[in-house]
């Protein structure tokens, strides 16, 4: 039994993993986050039904008290296309994909920080406190703040997301082309009829749009994701999402035809920016050192599954703990998660290179693509099925 576990970071991944542990009796563990604790601008977030899956192991039916969104369908348009529900649109029925009924939600990421923050103490997380250094010395780490103070674990978690400086390694992380641009509308009531339940993706050559409902206050939140010519860099401040960018160049980037894009493009007054990067390999252990989420194996944000990859790392981790493996956790959390988060990983880069495909020939090809999907029920249980049926409690998970 590990006598103290540290986790570096506490977004979604350190606090999943410090709620299982909790719930489960493990009490001598820390969080360490560099932030002070506030909230944050509402961005949303989606958690599909293999994240969902856990969060409701640690709290049944916890999406019933909360602030999170049901979504039953995912629509997918053309930016061009001028008419909202056109022929070219395809609408897949996200609702019988799942075999235990497990809902697709949507949510502000502020929700699901505070639901997920609740159950912790002020001795178990500790905020405003960034990691500097970590060192080994034989069993034991020792962990340094910039405060200049010291604790020490005989597990250190590493959940400080992309930029993780207990990785050590940096120079894993890769430059994309790629620049992300969100923002929440608040209580967007359109004129034009619009079904809260469905996630819109809008695609283009070289960029998409995705929006949806974050809540029944009808706060709607859309990310923009398109591709630059130059690689992207890292101004201070970026990773914590915080680079206002001007309203009007954005409706410029994903101007539209689309009367419904239009109306909620011209009702925007903020959005911001940030670059998009991703590691070059996966890193799951180093001695008695393991990684979760982001910095384990951040990638591109084409299939929203990083947040529920960094759950699903959480649970798997903390089920290995609980099962009392000490001497080889690396190896066993490794194989529990390798191949699961390199297929997943395999699949966003697989929808760089769908969401933004240029040639009339290939969009015509894709639109046949989707439309089966829409069409047969085959089709749509191998393309989403295994991700979200996914269950770390039950060996199979196609079904
Ligand atoms: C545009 C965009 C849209 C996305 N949409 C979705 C989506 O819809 N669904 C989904 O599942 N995923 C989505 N993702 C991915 C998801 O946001 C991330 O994968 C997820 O937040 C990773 O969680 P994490 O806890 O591993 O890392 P993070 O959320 O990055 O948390 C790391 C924490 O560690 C702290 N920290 C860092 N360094 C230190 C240090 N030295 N000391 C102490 N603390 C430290 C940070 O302050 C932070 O709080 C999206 C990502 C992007 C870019």
């Amino acid at each position: 039994m590990f006598k103290k576990i540290i986790i570096v970071g506490g977004g979604i991944a350190g606090l999943t993993l410090a709620n299982f542990l909790k719930k489960n009796n493990f009490n001598n563990f820390r969080i360490y986050e560099s932030f002070e604790k506030k909230l944050t601008r509402p961005t949303g977030i989606q958690l599909t039904p293999n994240a969902v899956r856990i969060l409701d192991f640690l709290d049944s039916r916890f999406f019933l008290n909360n602030n999170f969104h049901k979504i039953n369908y995912l629509s997918i348009n053309s930016l061009n296309s001028r008419y909202f529900n056109s022929k070219s649109e395809v609408r897949i029925n996200l609702q019988n994909i799942v075999s235990d009924k497990m809902p697709y939600l949507t949510c502000d990421r502020n929700i699901l920080i505070k639901f997920l923050e609740k159950n912790l103490s002020s001795k178990e997380i500790f905020y405003s406190k960034q990691v500097v250094q970590t060192i080994k010395d034989h069993n034991i780490i020792r962990v340094k703040f910039n405060d200049g103070s010291e604790d020490y674990c005989d597990l250190l978690v590493s959940a400080d997301g992309m930029f993780s400086r207990s990785r050590l390694d940096n120079n894993i992380i890769s430059k994309t082309n790629f620049y992300a641009y969100r923002g929440v509308l608040k209580n967007f009531y359109s004129k034009y009829s619009l079904e809260n339940d469905v996630i819109r993706l809008w695609l283009n050559d070289n960029k998409h749009l995705v929006s949806y409902f974050i809540n029944n206050q009808n706060d709607l939140s859309f990310t923009g994701i398109s591709k630059s010519s130059e690689k992207t860099i890292l101004a201070s401040g970026e990773t914590n999402y915080s680079i206002p960018f001007p309203v009007d160049q954005f409706r410029t980037l994903f101007s539209s035809e689309n009367k419904i894009l239009r109306e909620m493009l011209d009702t925007l007054h903020e959005v911001y920016r940030w670059p998009i990067f991703s590691l070059k390999k996966r890193v799951f252990y180093r001695d008695n050192q393991i990684f979760i989420g982001d910095s384990s194996h951040g990638t591109v944000p084409f299939q929203a599954q990083g947040a529920a990859l960094a759950i699903e790392d959480s649970y798997v981790l903390y089920e290995q703990i609980n099962k009392n493996i000490t001497s080889n956790l690396g190896v066993f959390y490794f194989n529990k998660r390798n191949n699961r988060v390199r297929r997943i990983i395999l699949r966003s880069h697989l929808n760089v290179f769908l969401f933004h495909l240029k040639n009339p020939f290939f969009v015509f090809l894709r639109g046949i693509i989707f439309k089966l999907i829409e069409k047969s029920f085959l089709a749509k249980k191998l393309m989403f099925g295994w991700i979200f049926n996914y269950n770390p409690r039950s060996s199979s998970y196609f079904f």
